[in-house]
């Protein structure tokens, strides 16, 4: 199967349609994906929606590609503005976004959401938008690893100072030392990629999504996964999670 990749309904919201056509789909997967920073959450988000043929909704990109409007609306100026503080964009502009294109929610390609919610108020909101558009969540993937492997993930992470190219010191170096493979800018550690920071950002991540995960448990919707290995081995674990829940459910 490929990924839904006509995201126009998602990232124009209100009317605007995509070519989502449910012939082409046995079964529509409705999940949402958990992670701190560091554990492969984009990758596993890629590989998920070409492995069941559904769509990648990501709040983030959608903020993402608003950042480029002539002229944003104050509260999505005032949404912009945090997220370049790195801050989390307020519950109620969040959720009247994603509101906006609820009708990604009930399409008969399915979604994966990727970046909401993130707070327990955000997550209660999705579940009154669900049943407005009568359906509901397959389950929510939390994907985790331990703090030290998150560290070295990180830390070993290494930035293109001109192209923004990805490298890791040990599982992905470049040819020659500190030069980009692509366009031999220098290679760099983002501010946020050193140890001290990587901790405070962990924190942050258990503050406000650890009440998530519970939230999800206590409703019985949380699938834990072990993010360790390689991504094609992660994504089998997070099927095999899938296909062992669906059987459940039938029983
Ligand atoms: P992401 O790509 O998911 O890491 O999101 C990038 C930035 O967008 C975050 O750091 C926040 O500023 C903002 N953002 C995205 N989704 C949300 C959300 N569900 N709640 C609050 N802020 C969000």
């Amino acid at each position: 199967m490929s990924a839904q990749t006509n995201r126009a309904a998602w990232f124009q919201g209100g009317d605007a349609q995509c070519d989502a056509s449910p012939e082409a789909r046995a079964r529509a997967f409705r999940l949402v994906l958990l992670g701190p920073p560091g554990v492969g959450k984009g990758t596993q988000a890629e590989l998920l929606c070409q492995a069941l043929g559904t769509c990648h909704l990501s709040t983030g990109d959608v903020f993402r590609a608003a950042s480029c409007q002539q002229e944003p609306s104050p509260a999505l100026k005032s949404a912009l503005e945090a997220m370049r503080r790195g801050e989390l964009v307020s519950d109620g502009l969040v959720v009247s976004m994603v509101q906006e294109r609820s009708g990604c929610l009930s399409c008969c390609g399915g979604f994966l959401l990727d970046g909401f919610p993130r707070t327990v108020s955000q997550a209660e909101a999705l579940d009154e938008l669900l049943e407005q558009e009568g359906v509901a969540l397959d389950a929510v993937l939390s994907y985790e690893l331990p703090l030290g492997e998150i560290v070295d993930r990180l830390s070993g992470r290494r930035t293109c100072s001109k192209c923004k190219a990805v490298y890791h010191i040990t599982a992905r170096p470049p040819h020659r030392e500190g030069v980009c493979d692509l366009c031999g800018g220098g290679l760099i550690q983002r501010d946020d990629d050193r140890p001290d920071s990587i901790r405070v950002r962990m924190q942050a991540y258990e503050e406000s999504t650890r009440p998530l995960a519970d939230y999800y448990s206590r409703t019985d919707r949380l699938i834990t996964v072990a993010a360790e290995g390689t991504p094609e081995v992660i994504l089998e674990r997070s099927l095999k999670e899938l296909q062992s829940r669906a059987a459940q459910v039938r029983h």
